[in-house]
């Protein structure tokens, strides 16, 4: 009887960094830079408290807070470029 199984270590199986309870099926996309580099927030998400931004990018609830807000900073911003 072969006993192979999958070993999917790149794939680990993370919990919702939010919830703490569902398993994380998404990373948070919001750019973020680590030690100088650009990168990404990646912060595990289960698919309730991920934040659907636009197709294929998904926010963690904080950085989805901090996205509206910029939003609506730079909308009430009088000197925008219009
Ligand atoms: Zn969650
Ligand atoms: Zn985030």
């Amino acid at each position: 009887m072969p006993g192979y199984f999958i070993a999917c270590s790149r794939n680990q199986r993370k919990t919702c960094e939010q919830c703490r309870s569902r398993p994380g099926v998404k990373l948070c996309d919001y750019p973020v830079t680590r030690n100088g580099k650009p990168g990404t927030c990646d912060r595990s998400l289960c698919a309730r408290c991920a934040v659907p931004i636009a197709r294929e990018v998904d926010y963690c609830r904080v950085h989805s807070d901090m996205a509206k807000m910029l939003a609506a900073e730079a909308a009430s911003e009088p000197n925008s470029s219009e």
